[in-house]
């Protein structure tokens, strides 16, 4: 392996890690937390970068300013609910046909993907 090889893969590799670890959408402070300094903060972003290019991860943002990233994974195609207390995001999966359907035939869009959030507050903040 390039020496280049070796320098470009084990950011990717470290925060693919810290994705996988906190397997719901997180932001660069939660992932640099995690990685404890071992790559810094612009390495963090740029990695984030290269692997939403590659469809290796997700942007998301819900609606607070930060954006977050999520590893787009055997988990597949899934929503998520956001406790707007403590900010616990749980992943939710459904029949959207129907859904779907209607938005096709109420507009001439071509839909390309689409993303749904749910706000309230989880068992624990209830
Ligand atoms: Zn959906
Ligand atoms: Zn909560």
């Amino acid at each position: 392996m390039t020496k280049i090889g070796i320098r470009y893969t084990k950011p990717r590799k470290l925060v693919f890690e810290a994705l996988a670890h906190y397997s719901k959408p997180v932001s660069v402070a939660e992932i640099n937390y995690y990685l404890k300094n071992k790559i810094d903060l612009s390495s963090i972003y740029r990695t984030l970068e290269l692997m939403k290019k590659s469809n290796i991860a997700e942007e998301t943002e819900f609606g607070d300013g930060k954006k977050r990233y999520e590893l787009i994974s055997e988990k597949g195609h899934h929503h998520h609910l956001i406790c707007e207390n403590c900010g616990d995001i749980e992943d939710i999966k459904m029949k959207e046909d129907e859904l779907l359907n209607k938005v096709k035939t109420k507009s001439k869009f071509a839909i390309k993907k689409h993303k749904l959030e749910f706000f309230g507050l989880c068992p624990n903040c209830q």
